[in-house]
C-alpha cells in the first residue's frame, strides 16, 4: 500500500476516546454505551464512539437552546460569526491530510477523492457560508405611507440535523455552514457508520472559538435512538436531514408533534441521457464518473444510462474497455480508483440487487459480484453493467446505491424524455450531445433539482441543489440554504 503507518496523521486521534460533544465539552453517553466503526476495506474496528440516545439529545438541545437565546452567540455581530466559520475553514485545511485520511479509513473511498473533492468541497462549503453571515438581510417595504413596515431575518433556533455515510464530512459541511451563518445553533448527528469526520470537526470547532452549545454532536443510532429522539424533539425548531426516503417519511411523521420545519435531501435514480451526436469519449468518461464515483454511494449517481440506439454497441465496447482498466482496492492506496462499499450490509443490499437483475433477465456486460483473493475481507463489489435493461425493471426504477449501472437504449428525444421522467425521484440528470437545441430542452423537461449537459456530478457550495418528487424538498446549497435556516418576521410601525 502506499500509504504506510509512519504516515499515518490521524494515529492519534484514532487512539483515544470517541465522546459527545454537548455544551462545547466531551463527555461520554448518560448510559455509558459505545459503539464500533470499521475501516470497510479490511472489516477492522478502527474506533469506538460513545452511542448517544435520547437523554443526550435532550442535554444537547438545552445547551443548544441556551446558546441561542442567551449565549454570547446571539449577541455576536454577524461579522464576528463571519470570522469563527473563516477560522474553521483554516483549521479544516491546515488539518487536510489527516481529515482526508480519517475519511477513507472510516467510508471507505479512495483517499484521492478524500484529499481532492471531500475536504476541499468541505473548506470551501464553510468559507462560502462564512461569507454570507455578513449579507443576510431584512427588507423595507413601503406598502402603506402611514405605516414603517420592515422584515427581520431571525435564526430558525435549535437545529437538528441527521446525515448520511456517503460524504461524512461534506454533509456535515452542508448542514453546518448555513445554519451557522444564521445564528442558529444546532444538533448534528452523523451517521453510525462513519462518525470519525464529524467528531474530529467538532474539535476544530472548539478550537476556532464558537461559544459553547452552538455545536453539539451526537454520534450513535437513527430509529428508536438518537436520530428518532431528534426528529421527535418538542424544542427543536427545525431538521434538515439526508438520506434514505424511508427515513425521510419518518422524519416528516415524527416531525407533527410540534410542526417542526423539516428539509430533505433523499435519493435518487438518475437519467444520464447521450444522443448519437455527443462527444462520446467524453460521454464514456462522464458514465464513468456518474456512476462508479464514490463506488455508487451517490444520491445524485446517473445510474440509467440512456443510449441512442445508434452509438449503443460502440458506446459500450468504449466503457467497458475502460471500466476493466479501474483500478479496485483499499482507499489508503493512491492508485486506488474503486474502493470498497461503506458497509457489510450494503455489500449485501447490492449484491442483492444484482442478484434482481439477473432474475428480471439483464445481461451482466461486467462485474455481477463481489472479488475474490485479497479484496475478499472487505466490502467490495466488482464495478458492474447491466445491458438490456427497460426502464420498468426493479434494477432501473430502485435505488441501488452501489457500483451498478443500468443500460437501456432509446430512439427519439420524445421516447427518452417520457422514460427518463418515469421514475418515483427527481434529484438529478444529464444530457450529452452537441445540440444546443436537444439540450435545453431536455433540460426544461427533465423533472429533477439538477440537470448537467455534458458534465456529470457538477456541485459548488454557490449551486442550489436538491430534489423534486420523492427526492425531498428545500434546496441546500446557494442563497437558498439561507430560506431554510432563518425566520422573516414583519414588523409594522405606526406613523399616524
Ligand atoms: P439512512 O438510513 O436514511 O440514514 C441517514 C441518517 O438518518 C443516519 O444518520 C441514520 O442513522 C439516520 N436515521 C435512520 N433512521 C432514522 C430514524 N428513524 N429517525 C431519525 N434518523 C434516522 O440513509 P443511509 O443508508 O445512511 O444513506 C443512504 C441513502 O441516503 C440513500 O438512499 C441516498 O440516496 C441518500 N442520500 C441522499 C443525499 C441527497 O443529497 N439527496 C445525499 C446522500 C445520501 P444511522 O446511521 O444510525 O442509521
Ligand atoms: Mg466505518
Amino acid at each position: 500500500m502506499a500509504v504506510v503507518e509512519k504516515e499515518l496523521l490521524c494515529k492519534d486521534f484514532l487512539t483515544k476516546d470517541k465522546q459527545l460533544l454537548i455544551d462545547g465539552k466531551w463527555v461520554n453517553a448518560e448510559s455509558g454505551k459505545t459503539f464500533e466503526t470499521r475501516n470497510p476495506a479490511t472489516d477492522q474496528v478502527i474506533g469506538k464512539v460513545a452511542e448517544g440516545s435520547k437523554a443526550d439529545v435532550d442535554k444537547a438541545v438545552k445547551a443548544a437552546r441556551k446558546a441561542v437565546e442567551e449565549g454570547p452567540w446571539r449577541k455576536m455581530s454577524t461579522a464576528q460569526r463571519a470570522k469563527l466559520m473563516y477560522k474553521l475553514a483554516d483549521l479544516v485545511e491546515k488539518n487536510a491530510d489527516q481529515l482526508a485520511q480519517l475519511e477513507t479509513l472510516d467510508n471507505g473511498k479512495p483517499i484521492n477523492e478524500s484529499k481532492h473533492i471531500d475536504v476541499p468541497q468541505t473548506i470551501e462549503t464553510f468559507r462560502y457560508y462564512g461569507g454570507w453571515a455578513t449579507k443576510i438581510e431584512g427588507e423595507t417595504i413601503n406598502a402603506n405611507p402611514n405605516m414603517f413596515t420592515y422584515t427581520l431575518r431571525e435564526p430558525v433556533g435549535v437545529v437538528g440535523q441527521i446525515i448520511p455515510w456517503n460524504f461524512p464530512m461534506l454533509m456535515a459541511a452542508w448542514k453546518l455552514g448555513p445554519a451557522l451563518a444564521c445564528g442558529n445553533a444546532i444538533v448534528l448527528k452523523p451517521a453510525e457508520q462513519t462518525p470519525l469526520t464529524a467528531l474530529r470537526i467538532g474539535e476544530l470547532v472548539l478550537e476556532a472559538g464558537f461559544p459553547e452549545g452552538v455545536v453539539n454532536i451526537i454520534t450513535g443510532f437513527g430509529a428508536d435512538s438518537a436520530g428518532s429522539a431528534i426528529s421527535n424533539h418538542m424544542d427543536i425548531d427545525k431538521v434538515a436531514f439526508t438520506g434514505e426516503d424511508k427515513t425521510g417519511r419518518e422524519i416528516v411523521k415524527a416531525s407533527v408533534g410540534n410542526l417542526k420545519r423539516v428539509s430533505l435531501e433523499l435519493g435518487g435514480k438518475a437519467p444520464n441521457i447521450v444522443f448519437a451526436d455527443a462527444d462520446i469519449d467524453a460521454a464514456v468518461k462522464g458514465a464513468i464518473t456518474g456512476i462508479f464515483f464514490n463506488q455508487g454511494q451517490v444520491c445524485c449517481a446517473g445510474s440509467r444510462l440512456f443510449l441512442e440506439k445508434s452509438i449503443h454497441d460502440e458506446f459500450m465496447s468504449k466503457l467497458l474497455a475502460r471500466v476493466a482498466k479501474m483500478q479496485q482496492g483499499p482507499g489508503m492506496d493512491e492508485k486506488t480508483q474503486i474502493g470498497p462499499q461503506v458497509s457489510k450490509d450494503q455489500q449485501d443490499r447490492i449484491l442483492s440487487y444484482i442478484d434482481i437483475a439477473k432474475k428480471e433477465g439483464a445481461s451482466v456486460a461486467c462485474g455481477g459480484d463481489a472479488p475474490a483473493g485479497d479484496l475478499a475481507k472487505g466490502y467490495f463489489v466488482k464495478p458492474t453493467i447491466f445491458t438490456g435493461v427497460n426502464n420498468d425493471m426493479r434494477i432501473a426504477q430502485e435505488e441501488v446505491f452501489g457500483p451498478v449501472l443500468a443500460v437501456i437504449p432509446f430512439n427519439s428525444v420524445e421516447e427518452v424524455a417520457e422514460q427518463a421522467n418515469k421514475i418515483t425521484y427527481g434529484l438529478s440528470g444529464a444530457v450529452w450531445t452537441s445540440d444546443v437545441k436537444k439540450a435545453h430542452k431536455l433540460a426544461s423537461q427533465i423533472k429533477a433539482g439538477t440537470v448537467w449537459v455534458n458534465c456529470v456530478n457538477m456541485l459548488d457550495p454557490a449551486i442550489p441543489f436538491g430534489g423534486y418528487k420523492m427526492s425531498g424538498y428545500g434546496r441546500e446549497l446557494g442563497k437558498h440554504s439561507i430560506d431554510l435556516y432563518t425566520n422573516i418576521k414583519s414588523v409594522w410601525v405606526n406613523l399616524g
